[in-house]
């Protein structure tokens, strides 16, 4: 059907639209305090981009991408996440030659194909931001406290930041070895994926999200005891620094995240008001990425947060965002002559930035009125034969119903004011 939009899409009506612009002025707002500036990245990508940079391993790479050949036989990719294209342009245009840490933003729309829910979309929109450059904790406990302060600057209470250490390569390779030890017996009640996991990566089976799987991890070895002093380091580091901060987290050690290169720092923002699609904002180190994308051996850290499941937390939250006025003044007019006129003062009216409107339906005199109510015109000014021979006009406070007449050339400085 050509008036269905496709499975797992959403339209944001004008109706809605105000929501948006509201959470992205404050994001954006939030963000410049913190020092950090927007980047743009395409919406696709070269698919390999996304295998390396998300890791082969993960549902986003093996089940979720939307992925196509374009006329010259090219794999592309529509961005599934926003780390990976930020780290990308970050490498192409040398900006780590430039002054470090950088520090990135971004507003993006992302791809994937899974099972849409409430919460769950195949076309839906993140916020995220880097930092790349530094190994120094206080980034992360920048990124972390940036993404507090914006939900709790929003209004949201019900929300639990969680946090945890995924560890390095090194100290992730004892624990691999015991989690497999501690599966091995399990092996043949894993689902499909999970055992294809087991050789190449068993971390990821913690993060399953079948029910069985689930079952048969509890009371698996857990990364936290397994890390190098380097990493238990960190991870102190980090939760002093938020401590700082005034911050306020749980350590959950079974947080494994999404990517493969995330390291340390691992993150969520859980809120159980909005059922199953709990996690908010998820994020945390990747120590990897940029050499695993080809580029130097340069760290970040960051977070992605969706933009659907925040508006679904805020309405859960009865958080009521203020709904923008559509009109100021409405110009009704009776005839030709006060058409005229009343043209002529309706594009005055916008130049001076006064959001005015005028009948383009040929409605009569009450018909104009029930409009002017309906976009919610705060003023009305009514223009017909009388008014433009007495040179006159009658401006109408349509909340108070009180008119008051004031004479044709100060019409503009009355409505401006
Ligand atoms: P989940 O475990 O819910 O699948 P994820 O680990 O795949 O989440 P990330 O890759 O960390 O999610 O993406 C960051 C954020 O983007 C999530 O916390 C969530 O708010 C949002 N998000 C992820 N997938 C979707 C989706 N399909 N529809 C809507 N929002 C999503
Ligand atoms: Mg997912």
């Amino acid at each position: 059907m050509l008036t269905n939009a496709p499975k797992g899409t959403k339209d944001v009506l004008p109706s809605q639209v105000y929501k948006w612009h509201y959470v992205e002025r404050a994001f954006a707002d939030i963000c410049e305090t913190y020092g950090f500036k927007e980047i743009r990245t395409p919406v696709f990508e070269h698919t390999e981009l996304f295998s390396r940079g998300v890791g082969d391993t993960t549902d986003i790479v093996q089940k979720e991408m939307y992925t196509f050949q374009d006329y010259a036989k090219r794999s592309i990719t529509l961005k599934p996440e926003g780390t990976s294209p930020v780290a990308r342009a970050f490498v192409e245009h040398k900006a780590y030659a430039d002054v470090q840490p950088a520090k990135y933003y971004y507003n993006t729309p992302c791809f994937r194909y899974e099972k849409p829910q409430s919460g769950r979309l195949r076309a839906f929109h993140q916020f995220g931001i880097e930092v790349f450059g530094t190994n120094n904790m206080i980034a992360d406990a920048e990124v972390i406290c940036l993404a507090n302060d914006f939900l709790h600057g929003l209004g949201i209470t019900n929300i639990e930041l969680q946090i945890n250490s995924v560890g390095c390569p090194e100290c992730r390779k004892a624990h691999r070895e015991a989690l497999r030890d501690f599966l091995r017996p399990k092996y043949e009640e894993l689902c499909g994926t999970c055992k294809d996991r087991f050789e190449r990566n068993p971390l990821r089976i913690m993060d399953c999200k079948s029910e069985i799987c689930q079952e048969l991890v509890k009371g698996a070895p857990l990364m936290i005891d397994f890390l190098c002093d380097d990493c238990k380091a960190a991870f102190e580091d980090v939760q002093n620094n938020l401590k700082h901060m005034g911050v306020e987290f749980v350590v959950n050690p079974g947080i494994v995240r999404g990517l493969d290169y995330y390291t340390k720092t691992a993150f969520e923002f859980v809120t159980t008001s909005i059922g199953a699609q709990g996690t908010v904002c998820g994020g945390g180190r990747y120590d990897h990425l940029m050499e695993e994308l080809g580029g130097p051996p340069i760290p970040g850290v960051g977070f992605g947060l969706g933009i659907e499941r925040l508006l679904l937390t805020m309405e859960a939250n009865g958080i009521e965002i203020p709904e923008p006025e559509t009109a100021d003044v409405f110009v009704a007019v009776m005839g030709d002559e006060a058409k005229a006129f009343g043209l002529k003062l309706l594009h005055q009216l916008r130049q001076a930035g006064v959001r005015a409107e005028m009948d383009a339906m040929a409605r009569n005199i009450k018909g104009q009125f029930k409009y002017a109510n309906r976009i919610g015109a705060k003023k009305t000014v009514v223009i017909g034969d009388n008014e433009l021979a007495e040179k006159k006009v009658a401006i109408k406070d349509m909340a108070t119903s009180q008119q008051t007449e004031v004479s044709m050339d100060d019409i503009l400085k009355e409505l401006t004011k």
